[in-house]
């Protein structure tokens, strides 16, 4: 068995009148958190750590901040794109089934 750990951690500093989003959740706020995504720290930090587990990088290198594209963005859309990076054939945790796969998480312990 091939057990790889990762260790994420994001911040993203307040701002007055936006909307303020941790792990999926919207919270009644008059600040919410600065970021080009939708500044989700909770999702953001569990990217980091899937990517270090992988040794694929960190979020930066896969989503940076001066690309239009990730403006705004669900960071659950970003989520599962580094789930699909990570799950290559080739990569460190290919053999890896998570929980957002389209096949769901490994019955095998
Ligand atoms: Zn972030």
């Amino acid at each position: 068995m091939n057990t790889r750990v990762g260790i994420g951690y994001d911040s993203h500093r307040f701002a007055a009148g936006r909307p303020l989003r941790i792990a999926r959740r919207d919270g009644a706020h008059t600040h919410g958190l600065v970021g080009h995504s939708d500044g989700d720290v909770a999702l953001h930090a569990l990217i980091d750590a899937l990517l270090g587990a992988t040794a694929l990088g960190d979020i930066g290198q896969h989503f940076p901040d001066d690309d239009p594209q990730w403006r705004g963005v669900d960071s659950a859309r970003l989520v599962k794109k580094i789930v699909e990076t990570s799950s290559r054939p080739g990569t460190a945790s290919a053999r890896w089934t998570s929980p957002w796969s389209p096949s769901g998480p490994s019955s095998r312990h």
